[in-house]
């Protein structure tokens, strides 16, 4: 049966031009067909979700949170399909599958918990005072949800920053409707996931038209969403070339409207001199593992290395070279991405030293590599510091200490930035350095594993965020799909409930 578009309960599937999701492991298409979107569908899902803002935006907390318990609900009822899907469509294992399901309805359950309550929504009153010259109004101010939501399903996360993940599950208990344009690469699972997510929303006899799966191997379908003058915000997750697309695009519209996109990061570490005499052994192995972690395919991949040039530095250098050569080769999520990573580590080599794995990997399998260089390259080559995305890093030998920094310095915007150390006393320049650059500081530490938590910030400085001040992981990221209104002298019955 082919795969068609879900606008709001309705199953659609008028066009005739159809594409296929792929088999990384295998490297070969899957036989189902999906329906390519047309013109019509799209407006027809975004007239939908504009309806069913309208209602769904009213609708109670208590309400919407049983909607979100209910999604986790039937997600545990489909668990092994939607794992099966998840690893062929992707080539991940099934335990990174697991692990990433788990995650997912964590998140789901972290807001369904925080709207049980309308705490969330940051209500301010202050009452009149008539005595006052001139008088002071009553006001009450609160957060309020935004209006559809366009959500781009991620290729790196097709569970926990797809269809009903991070900002799709954000967007909803604010009281946003949602359309998710699923990420080509992984369509199946994410229309299954749709399905689920639509089941509980009739369950709960929610608006049609709340939440909408569109298709489409094509930017023409984001780009319309984009600019639909009903759309509200966007979430984005992918490359900086993808994100500073649509953020254009969300700028260039008669209103603009708000782009929270996650894109690129290199995740900058600093190894100082301490931590390397003591513990190098340690430090090349979580730093292996973290690497090739997912085919090196997370947004928080330790993509530079910073250390001092010497002698143990350079043990450290061999030793991560030679664990990162132990490891298999691991299959990467789709062709393209594997040709993308493949030509990046190609152009680096004329720049700087690489270090591969040698022998045969099969199709769409990665192959782990190293790159070395000093200061003074890193410094004159602005591109080395460019996410790489897959099983690679550079390691950057600096000089002395003046010059690491100088290195940081020209580092852009960051996810994250970790420091790593023994006993040494820290300067608070470099820590100030480190500090201005990234979302979340580590501490002896590796980036990769996001806790999913309200203390987490997952946004640092552009281009790795488009606005720094959201997170997009916890419960905190709920904010980037509201606004605040205030009520001045509005009449009691009129005042919306939580205000009151
Ligand atoms: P992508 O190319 O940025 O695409 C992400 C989404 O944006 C897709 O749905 C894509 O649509 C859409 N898109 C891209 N350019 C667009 C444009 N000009 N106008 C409208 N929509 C546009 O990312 P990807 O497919 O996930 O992977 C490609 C590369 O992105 C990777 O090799 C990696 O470098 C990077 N990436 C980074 C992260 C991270 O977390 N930092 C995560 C994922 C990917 P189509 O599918 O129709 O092209």
């Amino acid at each position: 049966m082919n795969i068609g578009h879900r606008i709001g309960y309705q199953v659609s599937d008028v066009s005739h031009t159809y594409f296929q999701s792929f088999n990384p492991q295998l490297n070969e298409k899957l036989p189902e067909l999906i329906c390519e979107i047309t013109a019509q569908e799209i407006e027809e899902a975004v007239n939908k979700a504009a309806n069913a803002f309208c209602l769904y935006q009213k609708i109670s907390g208590a309400k919407k949170a049983q909607f979100l318990k209910d999604i986790v609900e039937e997600i545990n009822l489909k668990e092994q399909q939607l794992i099966h899907l998840y690893c062929l469509e992707s080539g991940l294992s099934i335990e990174r599958a697991k692990i990433e399901l788990t995650r997912t309805l964590l998140q789901i359950e972290n807001f369904s918990n925080l709207i049980q309550s309308d705490t969330w929504r940051n209500a301010v009153k202050e009452k009149a005072d008539m005595g006052r010259i001139p008088i002071k109004p009553d006001l009450r101010k609160g957060l309020f949800p935004l209006g559809p939501v366009v959500v781009f399903g991620a290729s790196n996360f097709p569970f926990a920053y797809s269809t009903i993940g991070g900002d799709a599950v954000a967007a909803l208990a604010s009281g946003c409707t949602v359309i998710v344009k699923s990420h080509a690469m992984h369509v199946q699972t994410s229309d299954l996931m749709a399905d689920l997510v639509l089941k509980a929303a009739r369950k709960n006899e929610l608006p049609d038209g709340v939440f909408s799966h569109l298709n489409s191997q094509e930017i023409e379908l984001g780009k319309r969403l984009v600019q639909h003058p009903k759309v509200k915000a966007v979430g984005f997750t992918g490359s900086i070339n993808g994100g500073k697309a649509v953020m254009k695009l969300a700028q260039e519209r008669d209103i603009p409207i708000p782009v929270f996109a996650e894109m690129g990061s290199s995740n900058p570490v600093v190894i100082l001199a301490s931590a390397l005499e003591h513990d190098s052994d340690k430090w090349s192995t979580l730093l292996c593992d973290s690497i090739v972690n997912g085919a090196g395919q997370f947004c928080t991949k330790p993509g530079l290395i910073f250390v001092l040039d010497n002698e143990k530095s350079n043990e450290f250098i061999k030793q991560l070279r030679e664990k990162l050569f132990y490891k298999d080769f691991h299959c990467m999520l789709h062709p393209q991405i594997y040709l993308n990573y493949k030509k990046i580590v190609q152009e680096r080599a004329l720049k700087v030293e690489i270090y591969s794995k040698s022998g045969d990997s099969k199709p769409n399998f990665g192959i782990q590599a190293i790159g070395v260089c000093s200061d003074a390259e890193f410094c004159h080559h602005p591109e080395l510091q460019e996410e790489v995305f897959g099983p690679f890093t550079l390691v950057i030998k600096c000089r002395d200490i003046e010059k690491l920094q100088k290195c940081i310095a020209k580092l852009n915007g960051q996810l994250t930035g970790t420091l790593v150390y023994k006993d040494e006393i820290v300067s608070e320049e470099l820590i100030d350095l480190i500090h201005e650059k990234v979302g979340r500081f580590i501490f002896n530490g590796v980036p990769t594993g996001v806790e999913v938590v309200k203390a987490m910030q997952h946004g640092g400085p552009f281009p790795s965020s488009s606005d720094s001040q959201y997170t997009a992981v916890g419960i905190d990221s709920i904010y980037r799909f509201t606004r605040s209104v205030s009520y001045q002298n509005c009449p009691e019955n009129l005042l919306p409930e939580f205000l009151k």
